[in-house]
């Protein structure tokens, strides 16, 4: 007996992003014997600098060389360090995170809603006195619910950074991401929307986080070209706070290329994804995101299923049926149970005298263990591959309904 139930026929590689283009290989070649080191704000770190602020609307942008030292730079500017507590999302990717450690802050973590992003609820009931400030991430490219989180951080007098390297383009109520709060970061690593396969950016409407990002970071020419003499941080502009986080020109070369198309892939990814989305509603053991008054930006297609068993079996019958791409994300998860931050003072102990333990948060670990993800294709050319990928998780699916 043949097998009937629908699988994916068309051969791998599938969906592998980022699309390298003669357009890509240009610029490339082009940002070679134009410069491979910027010490200013010139070039291409201008062009694309300015790019990005006009897109988002914002004052100012901060290339850097990852989306780490983005946010790292963001919670810098902000006077984070010993003794203050960040509320942070728990299930997220790790270095949305990571970075409070190396001021010396505490992490405190906050289970997620049914987006798999900070549940707003949450906020007022882990607040502590030290808290100076929240971080969300928009989790797999579907925005936060901003309205209640913005709300909080204004009564609280908390700061507010969004963790956007999911999300490059996405909207909440026609507003983009990345312009709710304080400040926000993007990576442009290799998997992301907009990437140079290594490299970050960070954008701000205050002037003052803008300065301090650059002094963490960016010292010499391009402080003494951007700080005023008679601005209190003048005097800092030579030697900036200490570190070295400048971005490489020809990675930039190739995001802009990627970032002036985003709005096709955007386009595509929303038509894309809205296909999926009707051809697997109904099951009920899955859950497919809540876009309502959203635009994902779609970086990857979350399926929340009902149990961990679910999610193994329709993983491991995905891949045999040759759609090698759908993935359970592990290295993205519920943060609170990693060594790191349950063992501070261990890790850490010039920083933390003391380790804090926290969780496991219900929803968040609960996430961790159950959902399935899919890339979501960028050009109608992965029509007929997605539409092979969508027949065959909804075969599955009907396999397990019965
Ligand atoms: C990729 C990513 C980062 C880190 O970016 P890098 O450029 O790899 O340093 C941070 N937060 C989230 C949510 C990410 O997906």
């Amino acid at each position: 007996m043949p097998n009937l139930s629908p699988s994916v026929t068309i051969h791998p590689p599938h969906f592998s992003w980022p699309p390298i283009s003669k357009e890509i290989e240009n610029a490339v070649v082009h940002q070679l014997y134009e410069t491979i080191s910027i010490y200013d704000r010139s070039g291409i770190f201008e062009r694309f600098e300015n790019k990005f602020s006009s897109y988002h609307g914002l004052s100012y942008s901060l290339l850097t060389n990852s989306g780490t030292m983005a946010l790292f730079s963001l919670f810098d500017a902000i006077g984070i360090g010993p003794n203050d507590d960040v509320l942070c999302p728990d299930y997220t990717f790790f270095a949305t995170v990571t970075p409070l450690v190396y001021l010396g802050a505490r992490p405190i973590f906050c289970d997620c809603d049914k987006n798999g992003n900070i549940d707003p609820d949450e906020l007022p009931r882990v607040l502590t006195p030290r808290t100076k400030a929240v971080v969300v991430t928009h989790m797999w490219g579907v925005p936060c619910d901003m309205d209640p989180i913005v709300d909080f951080c204004q009564r609280k007098g908390l700061r507010l950074l969004e963790d956007c390297s999911h999300a490059h383009g996405a909207t909440y109520r026609n507003r983009k991401v990345g312009t709710f709060g304080d400040g926000a970061a993007w990576s442009l690593q290799g998997q992301k929307l907009v990437t140079g396969g290594e490299g970050g950016i960070l954008s701000t409407n205050d002037k003052e986080i803008y300065f301090r990002a650059l002094l963490a970071g960016h010292y010499n020419k391009r402080c003494k070209s951007e700080i005023p003499n008679d601005h209190h941080l003048a005097q800092f502009r030579v030697t900036g706070f200490g570190l070295k986080l400048r971005a490489h020109p020809i990675a930039i070369a190739i995001a802009e290329v990627l970032f002036d198309n985003l709005q096709n892939y955007l386009s595509v990814k929303k038509d894309m994804a809205g296909r999926l989305i009707q051809a697997i509603s109904g099951f009920p053991f899955f859950r497919l995101p809540d876009v309502l008054e959203r635009e994902p930006s779609w970086y990857a297609f979350p399926i929340w299923c009902k149990s961990e068993d679910i999610a193994i079996q329709i993983h491991q019958q995905m891949v045999s049926k040759g759609a090698v791409e759908m993935d359970r994300p592990t290295s993205t998860g519920s943060l609170c149970v990693l060594p790191l931050f349950r063992q501070l003072a261990t890790a850490r102990p010039r920083s933390y005298k003391r380790s804090f333990s926290q969780g496991p948060l219900k929803n968040s670990s609960h996430a961790s263990k159950t959902t399935l993800k899919l890339p979501v294709p960028w050009e109608y050319s992965q029509e007929p591959l997605w539409n092979e990928y969508a027949e065959t998780l909804k075969g599955i699916a009907k396999g397990i309904d019965q």
